[in-house]
């Protein structure tokens, strides 16, 4: 750190994005990205005529794109906020309605990235300790006097809250915005964007990162009332109107007029998902029901942390948390269904050793 910076930034703790190690192949199931590419339409739009254009800004409002997220979505393109990922959508969010001392509230296990953003922006946060077993009790972010900020799924845990309880924490909290951060809906849990029409203080939060294998890309997008849209459009404006290049909203289109291909891959993912957890159990495993391309899971007889270094020296990587309430347990992205198999056979491995 410089003599020069910022004092208000000097104890602040950056996010730490899960590793992506150089030094050998790994099986990657650290950071819940697509086992599959991205389909032939997505490779094939990104082409020799688009990368020529690269020398001409992007449209600063990416129109193309907007109008297909709205038309998939079934909302307005007033509705549609593109971004540069969804972080730099809940980075816009934090800046737009919970800086510089106003309230808002989180999960105690959850995206790892909300208090970094709240301590970034100097928000007033208050951390909503989950359940015992790990569930949201919606009850507990009903009426409470700020913003409140949800993975829905949860992550690491996987777990969702039904639409019903959604709702009801949106519609508890007319006077502060509801972000409901749903990097993970794709996998089996049920989508907030239809409540956008009855909602002012809805915002939905979505990424192509990980059910639409672009991670690499950085696409994120939000669906909201047109009033917060227009929020998020003057801080970017503010900061950086060209943040989407010309080949990611390129991909993009791609992406969403080949919305089949991904679809299925997500069946595929759910379909492995629980197989591996089927495995996991028969080898005295914890996992809790996902409904995210992961799982999260403990055992009684073998640390978290042990596992995970055993495990990346047989070349398998995945996550795992030092947060002391989920010390023990680890986040396991679902790859293809070879790659989940491997990852068993070396877990069953590991016990024997023992
Ligand atoms: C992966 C993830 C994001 C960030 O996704 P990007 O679009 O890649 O920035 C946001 N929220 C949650 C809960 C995530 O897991």
């Amino acid at each position: 750190m410089s003599k020069y910076l910022d004092e208000r930034y000097s104890a602040l703790a950056a996010y730490v994005p899960g590793e992506q190690p150089q030094d050998k192949k790994y099986i990657k199931l650290n950071t819940n990205e697509s086992p599959y590419p991205p389909s032939q339409e997505t490779l094939d739009a990104v082409n020799v005529g688009e990368t020529e254009l690269l020398r001409l800004y992007p449209d600063p409002d990416g129109r193309i794109l907007t109008k297909k997220i709205a038309d998939l979505y079934g909302v307005e393109s007033k509705n549609v906020f593109l971004a540069n990922g969804s972080d730099d959508i809940l980075n816009f969010a934090f800046m737009a309605y919970c800086a510089n001392g106003r309230k808002v509230y989180f999960a105690d296990i959850t995206y790892g990235f909300y208090s970094v953003f709240a301590n970034l922006h100097n928000s007033d946060y208050t951390v909503i300790p989950l359940e015992a077993d790990f569930s949201i009790d919606a009850e507990k972010f009903c009426g409470v006097d700020g913003c409140v900020f949800i993975a829905n799924p949860n992550a690491p845990t996987g777990l969702a809250l039904s639409l019903k309880e959604i709702e009801r924490i949106v519609k508890s909290n007319p006077e502060s915005v509801v972000v409901i951060d749903e990097a993970y809906v794709d996998f089996g849990a049920e989508s907030a964007v239809n409540l956008v029409k009855n909602y002012d203080n809805l915002l939905v939060v979505q990424t192509f990162s990980k059910s639409r294998s672009m991670a690499g890309a950085r696409l994120g997008f939000a669906i909201g009332n047109e009033e917060i849209i227009n929020d998020l459009h003057k801080l970017r404006y503010s900061t950086n109107p060209y943040n989407i290049n010309r080949l990611t909203l390129a991909a993009g289109s791609a992406t969403i007029d080949s919305q089949k291909y991904y679809d299925e891959n997500c069946k595929k993912i759910i379909e492995t998902r629980e197989y591996t957890k089927n495995e996991l159990e028969k080898t005295g495993f914890f996992v809790l029901p996902s409904k995210a391309n992961f799982i999260f899971a403990s055992s009684k007889s073998i640390d978290g942390g042990e596992l995970y270094l055993k495990l990346k020296e047989k070349g398998v990587l995945i996550r795992h948390f030092t947060t002391e309430r989920i010390k023990n347990f680890n986040r396991i992205t679902i790859g293809t269904p070879e790659e989940m198999k491997i990852f068993i056979d070396k877990v069953k491995e590991i016990m024997e050793e023992n």
